[in-house]
């Protein structure tokens, strides 16, 4: 990668055919309405470096929704826009693109929404975090694929370095700090000096974000292939210390996560046990306090509740000789994620209680009665309460292994009438 990166080149070469094509066609259709367009941010940047990106962001001096308008009438596609900041989202079936008007950013007070204005690509640019996404090709036939570099982003690529535009950056909008340490570990380069001494000073600004926008932060964290280089980095940073002091991000928490992933079953199961397992040694209290504090989805609440919980209750699983049935009432109703939580979290594989959490997980919760109601009621029992209690106490034979069979069933349940 030099000074003369052939751009059309790499363009040619690491997006497909097909996106290339669109992607010209928006250009022609921008120059017909004398706009200029602007490939921008992270797919530059991973052009340059060669790696997959196909979100593709565009920033076009004027009009974007009037220019994503007319381009939806050829391609059709679902169109959505924000007439506050000018922007347009067009859905199509493979992709996705998203057009901006050029603007300027400015901030009335550390942590506000921008106030933004209509600007030049040169102002566009200037609004971004650092100087490696603050790079744009220009895409208008004339002069097609430029490189507009105007704050070094292209040299701090090469040298592997996460910079920010201008010294106020962090306490404009201190989420900057997670992005610069998601970036700085996603790609193995360094904070710069003075970037990362501004970060330090403005740790205390991360206190005039909201919890929403925080989370959001940590949810991009967890869909990272490694969050917990991140989530350690933020805690020496003292920024993991800023969601809750009680949070760390130390070795236990790296040999956690490294046996999440080979323990999920998807992408959502294991961005859950993550977030489990982060929250995993914090108090039931101070798992309230987060929840409040970030709110997120009721579902995400309830595993992060469960997997609290289920410490308590786990040690009853640390008895000797319990039988099956037994196991299954004490982990019954708990969220499965909350349960592989508690499973990964036990330091000891050979831990009764983790044994007794894995036999569940396997085995137990899938073990069903042949009878059914129904059933019981065509032997002769009639529906009620009573015919609830038989059921539960069929579903425990069946779990201790007492019966195997629809037969064996049938001849416990008749055993138990003529009791
Ligand atoms: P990723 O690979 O993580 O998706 P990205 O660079 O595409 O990275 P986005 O979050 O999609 O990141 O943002 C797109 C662009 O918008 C960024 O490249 C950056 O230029 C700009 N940007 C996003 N968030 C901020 C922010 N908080 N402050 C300034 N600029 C931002």
């Amino acid at each position: 990668m030099n000074e003369h990166t052939n751009l059309p080149g790499l363009i040619e070469k690491n997006l497909p055919k097909e996106l290339v094509a669109l992607m010209q066609r928006v250009a022609t259709l921008a120059a017909r309405r004398n706009q200029t367009l602007y490939l921008v941010g992270g797919v530059v940047r991973d052009l340059l470096l060669g790696l997959p990106n196909l979100d593709l962001d565009f920033v076009v001096e004027g009009d974007a929704i009037g220019l994503a308008k007319e381009l939806a009438q050829s391609t059709g596609g679902k169109l959505t826009t924000h007439t506050r900041f000018n922007t347009a989202k067009l859905r199509l079936d493979k992709w996705s693109l998203d057009l901006v008007t050029a603007r300027s950013e400015t901030y009335a007070r550390p942590g506000a929404l921008p106030t933004v204005k209509p600007g030049s690509l040169k102002d566009d640019l200037l609004r971004r975090d650092f100087t490696i996404n603050a790079m744009s090709i220009r895409l208008t036939p004339e002069r097609y694929g430029e490189l507009v570099d105007l704050y070094g982003g292209h040299a701090d690529l090469r040298h592997k370095l996460i910079r920010i535009l201008h010294e106020k950056s962090f306490s404009d909008d201190a989420t900057r700090i997670w992005r610069a340490i998601r970036y700085e570990q996603r790609l193995d380069f360094q904070i710069e000096p003075e970037t990362l001494r501004l970060l330090k000073r403005d740790i205390p600004m991360l206190d005039t974000i909201s919890g929403d926008r925080i989370r959001h932060e940590l949810e991009l964290e967890l869909k990272e292939e490694y969050p917990e280089k991140m989530l350690h980095r933020a805690w020496i940073l003292k920024a993991l210390g800023k969601i809750h002091s009680s949070l760390k991000g130390d070795t236990w928490l790296q040999d956690k996560f490294l046996q999440a992933r080979a323990t999920a079953s998807s992408g959502q199961e294991l961005a859950g046990l993550y977030f489990a397992l982060l929250t995993y040694r914090l108090t039931e209290q101070e798992v309230e306090e987060i929840i409040a504090f970030l709110r997120p989805t009721r579902q995400t609440a309830i595993i992060l509740r469960d997997s609290s919980q289920l410490q308590t209750v786990v040690k009853e699983l640390a008895q000797k000789g319990l039988q099956p049935a037994h196991i299954y009432s004490i982990l019954h109703g708990y969220h499965h994620t909350a349960l592989l939580t508690n499973y990964i979290a036990f330091s000891s594989a050979t831990a009764r209680n983790a044994i007794n959490i894995k036999l569940y997980l396997e085995k137990l919760r899938f073990v069903k009665t042949a009878l059914t109601g129904d059933d019981l009621q065509a032997m002769g029992i009639p529906p009620g309460p009573q015919m609830q209690e038989l059921l539960v106490l069929l579903h425990n034979a069946r779990l201790n292994g007492e019966v195997r069979s629809r037969q064996e069933e049938e001849a416990l349940v008749r055993e138990w009438l003529k009791e």
